[in-house]
């Protein structure tokens, strides 16, 4: 199956290199990498031509900073593979996972897959206050969606490329995270989850999502879920059947309580 890498850039001109590179020598090779500069200021666009676009398949540039879910946008709707996985530019996720986030899809039993930065035995290094608001934002969204995550915001999302062609991506920003999970939870389709590492960075070296940010993702989650109503209605008369309401999310080793 054809994998394409997504990369929403924006003034990330110390580390696009090196990421671009290590996506290219992941050991599940793509197949297509498709940069979305989003209107960077800090030189990026400088390298683009010279360092960047030889590497990849393609550079898009829009010509003004929209955010994330903007760049993600345009970057979802050029992809051409089978398999879409998104890569941020920095360095806080390793591109040598690729071939544990793609396997579910390849072995046919995924539709999408979430990297997890809490499996068992993992300990992501990460600001408290980023693992509590990670923790609250993933649970509400489940609440909401009846999926069973431990990681909603995680970077690492990757998708078969026909059902996340057809999702509108409505949000620029962050948002992205929590209605791209609404959106697909609404699908039902097959989502999993496997355990990734993580080496999160400072404000200092160029972390963007803040408080706002968080506030913003739980409006998405209210927003973009199936009812709340629906949501519990369908879990309750699970239950009353006597079978499970959960959707059946595996492969990662430690669910939520
Ligand atoms: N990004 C973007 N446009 C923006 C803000 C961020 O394309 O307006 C990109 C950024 O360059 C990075 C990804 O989105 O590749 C995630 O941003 P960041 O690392 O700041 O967020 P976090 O890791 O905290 O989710
Ligand atoms: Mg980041």
């Amino acid at each position: 199956m054809k994998l394409s890498v997504v990369i929403p850039c924006y003034n990330e001109r110390d580390t696009l290199r090196t990421l671009v590179e290590a996506v290219r020598v992941s050991p599940c090779t793509p197949d297509e990498i498709i940069v979305v500069d989003d209107g960077s200021t800090d030189g990026t666009r400088a390298i683009l031509d010279t360092e960047i676009a030889p590497l990849v398949q393609r550079v898009i540039l829009h010509e003004a900073n929209q955010g994330k879910g903007a760049a993600l946008r345009t970057g979802i709707g050029a992809a051409t593979g089978d398999i879409v996985i998104i890569q941020d530019a920095d360095l806080e996720y390793d591109p040598n996972e690729y071939p544990v986030l793609v396997e579910p899809i390849r072995a046919g039993r995924a539709d999408v897959v979430y990297g997890t930065r809490f499996g068992a035995g993992r300990s992501p290094s990460m600001f408290l206050r980023q693992r509590v608001a990670n923790r609250v934002l993933t649970r509400l969204s489940n609440l909401f969606t009846g999926l069973r995550l431990t990681d909603m915001e995680t970077c690492y999302k990757v998708f078969r490329r026909e059902i996340v062609q057809a999702i509108r991506i409505e949000e620029d920003r962050f948002g992205f995270e929590p209605e791209i999970t609404a959106k697909i939870a609404r699908t039902g389709c097959r989502v999993h989850e496997v355990p990734i590492s993580y080496r999160g960075r400072s404000y200092a070296e160029g972390k963007k999502i803040g408080w706002k940010d968080g506030v913003r993702a739980i409006l998405c989650i209210a927003k973009y879920s199936p009812p709340l109503y629906a949501s519990l209605r369908d879990r309750l008369a699970a239950r009353l059947r006597g079978g499970s309401s959960r959707r059946p999310v595996a492969d990662a080793d430690d669910g939520p309580a």
